[in-house]
């Protein structure tokens, strides 16, 4: 009798923290990923950490938990798909790789890694994929850190060490201090050393393998046959595959080889661009915006015509962009930001929206690319980068006209949740 007793004290217990459990969020205006379009009064129910309903004609209990984003527009969270949490380069040093390899070491390059992750979420991108320049697998620590609740930070997608040709991205590194390098980058000499990479970093935790397609600033490459094995073998364990290629050649021999996406493609000729629609390749422009070009130029003391340089940049960059959507292929949102802007990390690696707005991207372009696209592209479609029924609560809002005042909108964060959990309100 009393067993029984017990038993439906129980059950009731959890029926009522079932109900009770519920967070409401009123929208005013909401961003549809999937669909570039933005709805108006949109009420979103979470339980736990997924969204469980969303619409227009939701009944909010009214004993429950509500949270009134009803002047504002809310937005799933941001991901940014190109960072290096693990690396902050000065600006005014000229051997950075050195501070970074030599006297750093991993438990400081950790906790200053955790630190910007923070950023990161603060500034409204509740997913990053991190690819390389984190040592020996602290991004695979990072994100387990992060997943376990020890830090704060985005969910991580994240590469381990970038897989590479001789000498890396150092180059004329005294072939006595090569060692050096062996942990910063996965080196291989060949295809069979190819294969075994991919299987090292499938094992040590890998979600996506990056490779070094050119090596700039380092003359060495990959050949294709190097990076068919290895797309071959990370596409055998579900991994996707993309590639640092900055010049035509190396990105017209990446996408030859198979892989997924390019990062950069500074140059691409309208043929290459062809082929990576018609392969379902997607670029990853890691531009700067004018705003950072600004505080770049200040913080080195950049003497020479600034306006001619940056808009010599800048028509690069914009030509490249639209050229690239011109032929059909799929834009991601990659930052890139490892450079010390002499602010939060998180925030400068937000001028990238910044930088494809002033490319000609029209605002929700920039936004599903950076949401619904950049989760399609990490195989999480219905759950990351899109405010929809079984989706993870990962969810933010901002204050002002997204669609015709974006550059200024997308920094007015007001509500940040990943989740389920608030960090910004
Ligand atoms: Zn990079």
């Amino acid at each position: 009798m009393i067993l029984c007793y017990l038993s439906f004290a129980i059950n009731s217990s959890i029926a009522q923290s079932n109900t009770s459990n519920a967070t409401y969020i009123k929208a005013g205006k909401l961003f549809d990923s999937e669909n570039e379009k933005i709805l108006s009064d949109y009420i979103i129910k979470i339980e736990d950490n997924r969204i469980t309903e969303g619409g227009r004609n939701i009944s909010i209990p009214t004993d429950a938990k509500t949270i009134d984003l009803s002047e504002y527009t809310v937005l799933p969270g941001l991901i940014d798909g190109h960072t290096h949490l693990m690396t902050l380069d000065n600006l005014n040093d000229d051997t950075p790789m050195a501070d970074k390899l030599l006297f750093e070491g991993d438990a400081l390059r950790v906790l200053r890694g955790s630190k910007r992750a923070k950023s990161w979420l603060e500034n409204g991108f509740t997913t990053v994929r991190d690819l390389g320049d984190s040592g020996p697998f602290l991004d695979v620590a990072l994100k387990r850190a992060i997943n376990e609740g020890t830090v704060d930070g985005p969910r991580m997608f994240v590469s381990g060490p970038i897989i590479i040709s001789e000498g890396g991205q150092v180059p004329g590194l005294l072939k006595s201090y090569r060692e050096v390098i062996s942990d910063e980058y996965t080196i291989i000499r060949s295809v069979d050393e190819a294969i075994n990479a991919v299987r090292v970093h499938v094992n040590y935790g890998a979600d996506i393998i990056k490779i070094c397609a050119n090596n700039s600033p380092n003359n060495t490459s990959l050949t294709i046959n190097e990076m068919k094995a290895i797309v071959k073998m990370a596409h055998r364990y579900g991994k996707k595959v993309t590639a640092h290629a900055t010049n035509d050649l190396a990105v017209w021999e990446a996408v030859t080889a198979g892989v997924d996406g390019i990062e950069h493609g500074y140059q691409i000729s309208d043929t290459t661009l062809t082929l990576m629609a018609q392969k379902g390749v997607a670029l990853v422009p890691t531009d700067i915006s004018i705003p950072l070009f600004h505080k770049l130029y200040d913080i080195v003391d950049f003497q020479w015509n600034r306006e001619l340089n940056l808009k010599r940049a800048k028509d690069r960059y914009q030509d490249r962009l639209l050229r690239a959507i011109e032929a059909g292929v799929t834009i991601l949102t990659g930052s890139d930001n490892y450079l010390d802007f002499e602010m939060p990390q998180g925030e400068a690696a937000k001028n990238i929206l910044v930088a494809y707005h002033e490319e000609g991207m029209k605002p929700l372009q920039i936004l599903s690319s950076s949401t619904y696209l950049s989760a399609n592209f990490m195989g999480k479609e219905n759950e990351l980068g899109i405010i929809k029924k079984g989706a993870f609560a990962d969810i933010i809002a901002v204050k002002g006209d997204i669609e015709n005042d974006f550059s200024n909108t997308i920094f007015n964060l007001v509500f940040v949740m990943k989740n389920g959990e608030i960090y910004v309100e």
